[in-house]
């Protein structure tokens, strides 16, 4: 068997030894005599398994003690829905900048709960590049400022962050998270469904600024509470806790890999490789997102037409390289270059492209 270059927007690549590692540990983990995903998340051995991950993604990410970090199910999506509950008054204002599908589906979520201010979009231009901060029309009694770092859809991606003053900085980190270093302090929340760059589906890592968790926010259930999952060390309920598991292993690997640092290198020098070979093709292939937005974790581009786009996904599927169709919303390629893609899986990538152009070009 050989595992092919999976180039999956999610869920996405895992690094081999960690699914080494699990596999070696689904019968019996531990010396508990059961594997992990069939004991009590109360149990010594599990609770210190989850202890050791959150220390490990503390270590990772560069996570300050005043914030509090939360393992939750429900995905990314569902924080976007608990976001506005838990900060945000009834019926106060909360301003959304919308880069790309995500932003979209945040405003969604929250517009129940909340006075959505969309406070820039880039839409009216297909999403292709970050609006300019000059043009952000922010209200001043806002409860937050929300922003997508990374469009994992669009392929456009903050490269610095903006400055909105007081207002709390509230993030999606979904795609993006641990692939170069986070100044988490100028955050108040940021959030990241793990199935990206963090491990496996079913799980979501939520960073929240302590003093937020003061904040009363809304009439809501004690289970949308995030007060009650950071009191309860998110065993509030039964957590997902093979997730949980894959996820330390995958942050665990990380920091033996050498950290945010070398995967901030290697995602440059990855990103970098397709662009050049998208942009030196001739206009064969094109990336329409403005140079200085463009996505290191995510690649859309285009071929002449739509029967070529489908030529080549079928054509790289068969020569090892996986999931390279672009999202339905988009059209055309995504490659994704998430820190378990090695270097040498977007080096057979651009290999690949070359041929497949000189023999249709
Ligand atoms: C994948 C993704 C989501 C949605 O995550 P779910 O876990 O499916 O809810 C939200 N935001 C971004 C940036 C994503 O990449």
């Amino acid at each position: 068997m050989t595992r092919a270059f999976n180039f999956s927007a999610g869920p996405a690549t895992l690094p081999e030894a960690v699914l080494r590692q699990a596999q070696q540990e689904m019968l019996e983990w531990n010396g508990v005599g059961a594997s992990i995903v069939e004991i009590s998340h109360r149990s010594a051995e599990f609770m210190a398994m989850a202890a050791q991950a959150e220390a490990g993604l503390r270590r990772l990410v560069g996570i300050p003690d005043d914030y509090a970090v939360l393992f939750l199910g429900g995905g990314a999506t569902t924080q976007q829905a608990l976001i506005p509950l838990n900060f945000a008054a009834p019926g106060q204002r909360a301003d959304y900048v919308v880069s790309g599908h995500w932003g979209k589906t945040a405003i969604k979520q929250a517009t129940p709960y909340v006075d959505v201010n969309v406070a820039a979009s880039s839409e009216a231009g297909g999403f292709r590049d970050i609006p300019a901060r000059a043009q952000w029309q922010l209200s001043p009694d806002a409860a937050y400022v929300h922003v997508t770092a990374n469009e994992t859809i669009h392929g456009v991606e903050y490269r610095d962050v903006p400055d909105v003053g007081d207002v709390p900085l509230v993030a999606d980190f979904s795609s993006s998270i641990a692939s170069e270093p986070i100044d988490v302090a100028r955050y108040g929340v940021i959030y990241a469904g793990a199935q990206k760059n963090l491990g496996p589906v079913g799980i979501t890592v939520v960073i929240i600024r302590r003093d937020l968790l003061e904040r009363s926010g809304q009439p809501r259930a004690d289970i949308f509470d995030y007060r009650s999952h950071a009191a309860r060390d998110s065993m509030l309920n039964t957590p997902p806790t093979w997730n949980w598991y894959l996820l330390g292993l995958t942050v665990q690997w990380m920091l033996e890999q050498g950290g945010v640092d070398a995967f901030a290198k290697l995602s440059q020098a990855k990103s970098a490789l397709l662009y050049d070979a998208i942009d030196g093709s001739g206009g064969f292939y094109r990336n329409e997102v403005a140079p200085a937005a463009r996505s290191r974790m995510n690649v859309p581009f285009f071929l002449p037409d739509a029967e070529l786009d489908a030529r080549f996904v079928a054509e790289a599927k068969a020569a090892g390289l996986l999931a390279l169709k672009g999202h339905k919303a988009v059209g055309g390629i995504r490659a994704s270059l998430y820190n378990a893609m090695p270097l040498q899986g977007v080096q057979a990538l651009v290999a690949f492209m070359r041929d497949f152009q000189q023999r249709n070009g």
